[in-house]
């Protein structure tokens, strides 16, 4: 019998317990984590995935759009800043040839209820594109008369006419960057935008009836204080978007050289940090807001804040959603797509997709196969990462395992419990306020590729 472990009262995360335990976990946006990707899954691998794929359940679409007219610097996508538009022309040739030798290694005519256009900046496309994109997805796939159609978006290129030619072609949820609209902040991160070019984008957007708005904002970019994080909330909250993301900056000049261009010396230290991002979540529960995850904030009567009630909240490559689909299929360079039988991500290098596409390969660079090992462990993480709980019991149940073959993994979590951060009831865990911003660290107890010692991911906080 596994004891009961109960928590010392406690009230806010603290900075000496994010700094003991933030210990580089993923972000768990897929499990197998990303880092376990690797070169065994090819082309062909692949191929008989999709060849396997069940014929009688929708599947959900990625189309990855790496063009900006702009590089922020904190940016962490994989995009390319453009003057011309030539290059997203000719890009769009070959996502159209991609989307056809997908259509030719699938079973049967699949259904699609969900698109994703991510980038970059997917507002780059021209209309036409657009229409050629849907026009070829349509001759590939069912899509369902209720189709979602999620779409991110720069507002720097945003017009009302691209908004309004969008809905009519179906855009059901739109994504605008923000971040913060403090001059000094955005100077130094190389991305300026009004406050009144906001309202407007999103004037547009509510004129043309796109029901979902989503705008990000960031904590922890240079100059940041938590004063300005309150007031670019304070205005935009104005605006009462149906969900606001809130991400903290991941600086990895390591792996994003752009970021060099940002002063470290103005960046805020891991205390103020965890003021912005803390005072920003309160003003929005204060708002009305649902916290969500580590990271989202809905109005309660929106899908994403009913699907947290109702325990089905899922979390894949684009962060926290509504999407039940078993199977992701992306396009484009380093479009990450996941099946039941595993993990695939296209080649990240725009030259070598585009090679791969015209020698009619499907672009594949990596992946990683899952096990049933994966998928119990993929659920408990999941469900740590979506509802702060799990019920080890029924998880174990669902996969024929016995709870007690967690004893080590309930063990490690003694510290986090004797810390104010989790508690354990019997085979039930649950992640406590203060833990929260923790849970990666936490979740990262049921990964069986975790090593601590990794420094690949960025900080928890
Ligand atoms: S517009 Fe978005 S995707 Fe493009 S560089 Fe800026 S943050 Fe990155």
């Amino acid at each position: 019998m596994t004891p009961t472990l109960v928590a010392p009262p406690s009230a806010r995360p603290a900075a000496d317990l994010i700094a003991k335990y933030d210990g580089r976990a993923p972000r768990y946006t897929s499990y197998p984590p990303a880092t376990q990707f690797t070169a065994e899954v090819t082309a062909e691998r692949y191929q008989a995935w999709l060849a396997a794929l069940p014929t009688d359940e929708a599947v959900s679409l990625y189309l990855h759009i790496p063009f900006c007219a702009r590089l922020c610097w904190y940016c962490g996508c994989n995009t390319r800043a453009v003057n011309r538009h030539e290059p997203v022309g000719d890009y769009v040739r070959l996502l159209l040839d991609e989307i056809d030798l997908l259509g030719a290694a699938l079973p049967a005519r699949l259904s699609a209820g969900a698109v994703h256009f991510g980038g970059g900046t997917p507002n780059m496309l021209s209309l036409s594109e657009i229409d050629a994109i849907f026009d070829r997805l349509g001759q590939v796939f069912d899509l369902t008369p209720d189709l979602d159609v999620a779409i991110e978006m720069d507002p720097a290129v945003l017009t009302r006419d691209w908004v309004q030619a969008a809905a009519a072609r179906g855009m059901t949820r739109a994504s605008l960057g923000v971040q913060n609209l403090t001059p000094e902040v955005q100077a130094a991160v190389n991305r300026q935008d009004t406050f009144e070019h906001i309202a407007d984008c999103v004037d547009w957007l509510r004129e043309a009836k796109v029901g979902s708005i989503n705008l990000d904002l960031m904590y922890g970019l240079p100059y940041q204080t938590t004063a300005n994080t309150l007031s670019t909330l304070d205005q935009l909250l104005s605006l009462r978007p149906e969900r606001l993301a809130l991400f903290g900056y991941a600086h990895v000049p390591w792996m994003k050289s752009h970021q060099k261009l940002i002063d470290e010396a103005a960046l805020p230290g891991p205390q103020a940090r965890l003021d912005q991002s803390e005072s920003a979540a309160e003003r929005l529960a204060a708002e009305g807001y649902v916290r969500i995850g580590l990271d989202h904030f809905a109005l309660p009567d929106d899908p994403m804040a009913k699907a947290l009630a109702a325990g089905t909240l899922r979390r894949n490559f684009q962060g926290y959603t509504t999407d039940p689909a078993g199977t992701l299929l992306g396009m484009g360079a380093s479009a990450i797509g996941g099946l039941p039988r595993g993990f695939v991500q296209n080649a990240t290098h725009e030259l070598t997709w585009r090679a791969a596409v015209k020698e009619g390969r499907l672009p594949v660079a990596r992946g990683v196969a899952v096990s049933d090992d994966d998928r119990f462990r993929a659920e408990i993480i999941e469900r740590l990462m979506c509802d702060f709980s799990v019920d080890l019991a029924a998880v174990c149940a669902r996969h024929g395992r016995n709870p007690q073959g967690l004893a080590a993994e309930l063990a490690s979590l003694t510290p986090f419990v004797a810390d104010g951060l989790a508690e354990i009831r019997g085979f039930h865990v649950q992640v406590l306020p203060p833990g929260r911003l923790l849970v990666r660290s936490i979740a990262a107890v049921f990964d069986a590729y975790f090593n601590a010692d990794s420094q690949r991911h960025a900080k928890a906080i």
